[in-house]
């Protein structure tokens, strides 16, 4: 692509020496100011050949021509698979990013770097599929895996040295909703390891709401599966880098085993992420309104919004905002089961990010996987209910949840206000049945 000389001073080469679209250029030339993520989200310049508003989908394996050319074969490059990347490296405040075809795709080219008798330290309370990735690892790849609780520094700190080749977080965790200090965590990594690859699962809050490289991580990767396609329609995985020779390697990996995002998908991710102010403004503030609601009647509410929040503070310092996902514990597993499936607009159902209100039992579904024993060293409830708040009218969705409350015993209507009751207090009536699901 060239580039008219009189924006060269914009002109932005990605590593492979591709023109970055103009950005944050258009903003730039007034006050030098760039957009805001609200605005970056939306603008795109394809550089179309026809000016096109949607980028077009290149249905393409392969591309004529000789060698040199931009692209030749699918698996190695596409030019809908570049748009996405170029857009989601704006998103990211990375200087390049990558996209595969699913979150634990991402996941998998991250770790593919490590060899064998390296050292690996993460969390206690990671995403089941990421627990199952490592366990492979070191059960198979000769990958030495140290868990511990990342929620504190002083315990990550000693596990830290300089064999250490890769530290893995997620935060905030779920459904225990822990935080864990992505600066003080990079740095002290660093410290032990100037090597150590600080790598960060930021599904959970994605790039609106919190940017882990701009706080010390040298990989930022998250499920686009969640809140970056928004509509449980596409499954996707995005890594974010700043460093030149990691991104070289993670594309080695892509092009080598196959799993960049296909034509069609790109551009159903560039098609959702457009939205992804709005919607996670929407299911931010219902998701507030919902923890309070549940909090002011007697419930156990974790949620990073919250005051109530143990490590509140600290959220806040490395966040934008709290997100949309929240769990409550009810003192007993057949009540929560009762609530689970007395809700009409939360759906019963795995994942999150989604337009619609969900709601599971970890217990009972994402994390049946994880055996009873270590449920409990982990200090998961069993009782744990997870709520995956969507963009609906407010009042309909706490209408639906005192319904469900209500109808599952767990609170009394008096008059107008809900008073909640012992767990053992009342039975129950279904309507629908919670299904054991195993981790996707
Ligand atoms: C869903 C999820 C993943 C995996 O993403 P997929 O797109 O389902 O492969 C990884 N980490 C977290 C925190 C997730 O929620």
């Amino acid at each position: 692509m060239s580039t008219p000389s009189g924006i060269a001073a914009l002109k932005h080469l990605d590593l492979d020496g591709h023109d970055l679209p103009p950005s944050p250029a258009p903003s730039s030339p007034s006050n030098g100011r760039k957009y805001a993520l609200a605005t970056e989200l939306v603008y795109t310049d394809s550089g179309d050949q026809y000016n096109a508003s949607s980028v077009p989908i290149y249905q393409s394996a392969t591309f004529k021509g000789g060698p040199g050319q931009e692209y030749d074969y699918t698996r190695s490059g596409n030019p809908t698979r570049t748009a996405l990347e170029r857009h989601m490296a704006k998103i990211m405040n990375a200087n390049r990013a990558l996209v595969v075809s699913s979150g634990m795709g991402a996941c998998d080219v991250i770790t593919r770097i490590l060899k064998p008798g390296d050292e690996v330290v993460t969390g206690d309370d990671l995403y089941g599929g990421t627990n199952r990735l490592l366990t492979y690892l070191k059960t198979h790849g000769g990958i030495t895996v140290k868990h511990v609780d990342t929620t504190k520094l002083d315990i990550v700190k000693a596990a830290l040295s300089a064999k250490t080749t890769m530290v893995l977080l997620e935060t905030p965790t779920n459904p225990l909703i822990k935080i864990v200090d992505i600066s003080g965590i990079s740095s002290a990594a660093h410290e032990a390891s100037p090597e150590c690859i600080v790598a960060v699962d930021n599904t959970m809050m994605s790039p609106y709401l919190q940017n882990p490289l701009d706080l010390g991580a040298d990989v930022t990767y998250e499920s686009g599966t969640k809140y970056l396609s928004g509509h449980h329609d596409l499954m996707a995985g995005i890594i974010g880098i700043n460093r030149a020779e990691l991104g070289e390697r993670f594309y080695f990996m892509i092009n080598s085993t196959g799993c960049g995002l296909a034509p069609f998908d790109s551009w159903l991710l560039l098609r959702g992420v457009k939205t992804l102010a709005v919607r996670m403004e929407k299911q931010q503030t219902n998701a507030m309104a919902i923890a309070n609601f549940l909090e002011s009647r007697g419930f156990k509410v974790r949620y990073p919004g919250l005051k109530s929040h143990s490590q509140y503070a600290l959220h806040d310092s490395q966040a934008r905002g709290a997100g949309a996902v929240l769990s409550f514990e009810t003192g007993s597993v057949a009540l929560s089961e009762r609530i689970v499936e007395s809700t009409k607009l939360f759906g019963i159902s795995v994942s999150f990010g989604c337009v619609n209100s969900l709601i599971s039992m970890p217990c009972r579904m994402s994390h049946a996987s994880i055996d009873p024993a270590t449920r409990k060293e982990r200090s998961l409830p069993e009782d744990i209910i997870r709520l995956c708040v969507g963009i609906e009218d407010l009042t309909d969705l706490v209408d639906d949840l005192s319904q469900a409350l209500v109808r599952a015993g767990a609170v009394r209507l008096t008059g107008d206000s809900f008073v909640a009751l012992d767990a053992e207090d009342v039975e129950g009536q279904t309507g629908r049945t919670t299904q054991v699901v195993d981790e996707p």
